[in-house]
């Protein structure tokens, strides 16, 4: 058996206020020829955020729509005009939820390597070291700011550049960020973490690394949703540190049977990541019955709608797109049911979990 050593965020930056400290940080990594770019959820133009980016000389502010999740071509076409507008630059800060921060670290990998972003799609097939990147989150749950994986919808496929250049080299948490976000939204990405949880937690692949990580992200979890009568500030401190070790958790096990049929969802009807695996957590009470029935009670509790009927009318071969893509999804499968896994959830199966939705 050969274990993974996989690389963790080197440097990380926690507190309530800590964005403030974001130009201190980075000055010192400034080469003086190049501007820093900071790729900026567009949710943030003209906010008060926008404005406490600390910009010196030629330095950028690129908002990013997060209408779609990112693609291949939307990096490629960053990258090539950061290119010829200044060469290179001294490093890329992502301030955003999944999509922006997965956008920077994109950004930042393809600004040292050749052709488009969708050739490096896959598991370290980047050969070289990434400019300088920093994350920031403003919504808490997915993981993104921790994980060795910046997930992009390609022409062929969804999936992330997955190597060893890809986690960010600075991290700032700064909870009070992630005020504001609609309350549908949060609870969708905040439920990818739960979901992270579930799925690393029971799933064959769990180790006492990913245990330890797991069981504190779920604890945090369950104290701001299940426990707590109401959010308050100490669940945007709680969750955001909840994302951080659930994105730990996954990192040494594998999430599970949510996100491979989600990615199915994703890829064909562009249903948003967190949205699309509550819609089939939802419906996983046989394989995940406790994680299920807690699910129902938070959807419940905080009043969520779960879109329903998203599946309808749609034709075999549009359903056998999703089956194939979700199919593919070999580890998460292997994870969550063992090596039998194809036996268990059969084609047919499958669908008729599809025909549900
Ligand atoms: P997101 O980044 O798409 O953001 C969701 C919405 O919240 C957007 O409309 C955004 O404008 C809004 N928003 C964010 N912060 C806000 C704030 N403070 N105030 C108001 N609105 C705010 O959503 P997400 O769920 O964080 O990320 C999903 C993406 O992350 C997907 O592309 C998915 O593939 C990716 N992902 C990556 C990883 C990874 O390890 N790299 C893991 C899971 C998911
Ligand atoms: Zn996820």
């Amino acid at each position: 058996m050969k274990f993974r050593n996989f690389p963790m965020v080197p440097r990380v930056v926690y507190g309530r206020g800590s964005f403030e400290q974001t130009s201190e940080i980075i000055e010192e990594k400034r080469n003086k020829e190049y501007p820093f770019i900071f790729l900026v959820d567009k949710v943030f133009e003209s906010k008060e955020l926008s404005k406490r980016i600390p910009l010196r000389g030629k330095d950028k502010i690129i908002f990013i729509d997060t209408t779609d999740e990112p693609k291949t071509k939307g990096i490629d076409a960053i990258r090539d005009s950061l290119k010829e507008e200044f060469g290179t630059v001294s490093g890329v800060i992502g301030i955003g939820g999944g999509s922006v921060m997965d956008s920077a670290k994109a950004v930042a990998i393809m600004m040292n390597s050749e052709g488009s972003s969708a050739q490096y799609q896959g598991w370290d097939l980047v050969k070289n070291p990434a400019v300088y990147h920093v994350g920031v989150p403003t919504i808490s749950g997915t993981g993104a700011e921790v994980s060795r994986t910046c997930i992009l919808t390609g022409p062929e496929r969804k999936l992330g550049i997955n190597s060893d250049f890809t986690p960010f080299d600075q991290v700032i948490l700064d909870p009070a960020l992630a005020k504001g976000v609609e309350k549908n939204q949060a609870f969708f990405t905040g439920m990818d973490c739960y979901i992270h949880c579930i799925e690393s937690l029971t799933g064959t692949y769990l180790n006492a690394f990913s245990k330890s990580y797991g069981e504190k992200a779920l604890e945090l979890c369950q104290k701001a949703y299940v426990h707590k009568p109401q959010w308050d500030d100490e669940s945007d401190e709680d969750l955001m540190m909840a994302s951080w070790h659930g994105g730990m958790s996954i990192a040494y096990s594998q999430v599970g049977i949510a996100h491979a049929v989600s990615y199915g969802l994703s890829y064909l009807l562009g249903i948003h990541h967190g949205v699309g695996n509550c819609i089939v957590f939802d419906r996983l009470e046989e394989y995940y019955p406790e994680g299920v029935k807690e699910f129902k009670y938070m959807v419940e509790k905080n009043s969520i709608e779960i879109p329903q009927g998203i599946c309808k009318g749609l034709t075999d071969e549009q359903f056998d797109i999703m089956i194939n893509v979700s199919y593919g999804m070999v580890p998460l499968w292997e994870n969550a049911l063992g090596k039998d896994w194809q036996k268990i959830m059969t084609k047919e199966k499958l669908r008729a979990l599809y025909e549900e939705m």
